[in-house]
C-alpha cells in the first residue's frame, strides 16, 4: 500500500470529529478555513459554532451588517477577515447566485479569498486536484523529504508546494489535504510522535533520526513592546467611542479613543492629528490605573485606562475636532452606555478595561460613602 493511501486510511479511522467536516458544505468550510488561520481548532470551535447559528449560509452572511459580523468574530481578533467575509458573501450573492464557485479562477475572484484558502476549499468541498500547505503540512513534508532549507522563506514555499502536489493523493484530494493537516496537528507535532504516524515508513527524517531537527524555521520576530493608553470620556453618563482607520490598530471596529506609547515606537505609530494632540493633552491631567497585559502577534502590549469628565468647553472642543472635515482623519464616532463597551468595542481588550473600570467605580463610591459617614459621625 502506498503511503498515500495509508495516510487517507488513519485518517478515516482517526479524525476529530469536526462541524465543518460533516457534510463538505463549501461555505462552512470557507468560514472554517478562514478562522483556522489564526487560531487553533479547540480555541475556534465556539465561535465557529456561534458564527453558522447566526449565519448558516452565503445569503444570511451577505444580507447582515459588518457591525454584526464584527459582533459574532468576537475574540478571534484580525476584524478584517470578518470584513471581507462579509465582502466575499456579498459578492457570491450578487455574482454566483450565493453559491461557492467550483473553479480556481471564480474562487479567486472572491474579495478576501487568497490561494490557500482557495485551494482548501475547492479540493475539501469539491474533490478538486489542489493540494494545500498550512504549517501543519509543511511540517509534515519538510520532515516527510527531508527538506533542509529554512520553511519560513518565500523560495521554500515554492519548492514546498511542489513536494505537496508530488505527494498528492490525486483519487481524493479533499481527504488527503485533511489527513496531511490532521497529521501535523495529531501526531507530526512539534515533539513527533512517530510510533503512531501511518506514513513512518518513507519518512526520510525518521530514517535518518533528523525528525526533532526539522524543520528548520526562520528565526521569531522579537515584540515590539507598547503601552496602549485608553480614554473614558464621559458625559452625562455616556463614554466615547470612535472608529478611526487611520490608526495602527482597531481600524475597523470602534474602540475607546487611546494613545500608543513606547521607547521603540516607530514613527508611523505616532498620531499627529488633532484629535491625537487633543488626548495627549489630556495625558497629564488624567490617573492612569494599569489595566493589565496583552499579547498579539507583534507586539507586547501594556493596557493602561483613564477616565476624564468632559465639561462643557472640553466637550465643545472635543465636538469641534471630531467635525472637522479632514479627509485623513476619518473618525467614526458614538456615544455609549459604559455597561455596552463589550458589545459596541469587540475585542477581548474591552473586557479587561471595562473590570477595571467597575472597580475603579466601586472604589470611589465606597470612599465617597466612607467621607459622608465621617462627616456625619463628626455631626
Ligand atoms: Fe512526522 Fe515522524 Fe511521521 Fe515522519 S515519521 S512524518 S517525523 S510523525
Amino acid at each position: 500500500m502506498i503511503n498515500q493511501d495509508k495516510l487517507l486510511n488513519w485518517f478515516l479511522k482517526n479524525q476529530r470529529k469536526l462541524p465543518f467536516r460533516e457534510n463538505k458544505d463549501p461555505y462552512k468550510i470557507w468560514i472554517s478555513e478562514v478562522m483556522l488561520q489564526q487560531t487553533r481548532v479547540a480555541a475556534m470551535l465556539p465561535s465557529y459554532e456561534k458564527f453558522i447559528l447566526r449565519f448558516p449560509n452565503i445569503t444570511s452572511l451577505a444580507e447582515s451588517t459588518e457591525e454584526e459580523v464584527i459582533q459574532y468574530w468576537k475574540g478571534l481578533g484580525y476584524y478584517s477577515r470578518a470584513i471581507n467575509l462579509r465582502k466575499g458573501a456579498v459578492y457570491l450573492k450578487e455574482n454566483f447566485n450565493s453559491k461557492f464557485p467550483d473553479s480556481l479562477e471564480d474562487a479567486l475572484s472572491v474579495p478576501g479569498v487568497g490561494p490557500y484558502t482557495a485551494r482548501a476549499v475547492l479540493s475539501i468541498a469539491y474533490n478538486k486536484e489542489f493540494a494545500v500547505l498550512d504549517g501543519n503540512v509543511k511540517r509534515v513534508l519538510a520532515r516527510y523529504f527531508l527538506f533542509k532549507e529554512n520553511i519560513s522563506i518565500p523560495s521554500s514555499h515554492k519548492a514546498l508546494q511542489e513536494l505537496a502536489d508530488t505527494f498528492l493523493n490525486s483519487k481524493n484530494p479533499g481527504d488527503h489535504n485533511q489527513a496531511m493537516m490532521e497529521l501535523g496537528a495529531m501526531v507530526c507535532l512539534q515533539a513527533p510522535l512517530c510510533m503512531l504516524c501511518p506514513i513512518q515508513k518513507g519518512c526520510l527524517a525518521f530514517e535518518k533520526g533528523k525528525q526533532t531537527e526539522l524543520p528548520i524555521m526562520g528565526k521569531e520576530k522579537t515584540k515590539l513592546p507598547i503601552e496602549l493608553k485608553f480614554f473614558f470620556l464621559e458625559k452625562d453618563e455616556r463614554i466615547l467611542v470612535v472608529k478611526y482607520k487611520h490608526r495602527r490598530f482597531f481600524k475597523t471596529i470602534f474602540t475607546l479613543p487611546f494613545l500608543i506609547e513606547g521607547s521603540k515606537l516607530p514613527v508611523i505609530y505616532e498620531d499627529n492629528s488633532e484629535f491625537g494632540k487633543y488626548l495627549k493633552e489630556k495625558e497629564p491631567d488624567v490617573d492612569w490605573l494599569k489595566t493589565g497585559k496583552h499579547s498579539i502577534t507583534h507586539h507586547d502590549i501594556e493596557l493602561q485606562q483613564a477616565r476624564f469628565l468632559l465639561d462643557n468647553k472640553n466637550l465643545q472642543t472635543l465636538e469641534k475636532i471630531l467635525s472637522s472635515k479632514v479627509p485623513s482623519l476619518e473618525i467614526e464616532r458614538k456615544w455609549i452606555r459604559k455597561e455596552d463597551l463589550k458589545l459596541e468595542f469587540a475585542s477581548s481588550i474591552a473586557g479587561k478595561l471595562f473590570a477595571t473600570e467597575s472597580q475603579r467605580k466601586i472604589a470611589r463610591e465606597l470612599s465617597f460613602t466612607s467621607k459622608l459617614r465621617v462627616r456625619n459621625e463628626w455631626l
